[in-house]
């Protein structure tokens, strides 16, 4: 999954990070991605707590579109 922002023909940063759903709490397995000048910005971690935080696996996200 990437977040946040990659430029063009720029490297990315692959990282793990733990993510949990926010509705069932099912863990997320896999990395994460984003662009190499992004990683570690203030702006990167504002926007990495607030993906955690609104974070939604994919059942949770199809039963919230169905109701
Ligand atoms: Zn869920």
């Amino acid at each position: 999954m990437i977040i946040g922002r990659v430029l063009d023909n720029e490297k990315r940063v692959k990282f793990d990070t733990d993510v949990f759903c926010t509705d069932c709490g099912k863990k997320v397995p896999g990395g994460l991605q984003t662009g190499e000048s992004y990683y570690q910005t203030q702006e990167f971690l504002v926007e990495l707590e607030n993906f955690k935080k609104n974070y939604l696996c994919g059942v949770c996200r199809d039963k919230k579109r169905r109701n």
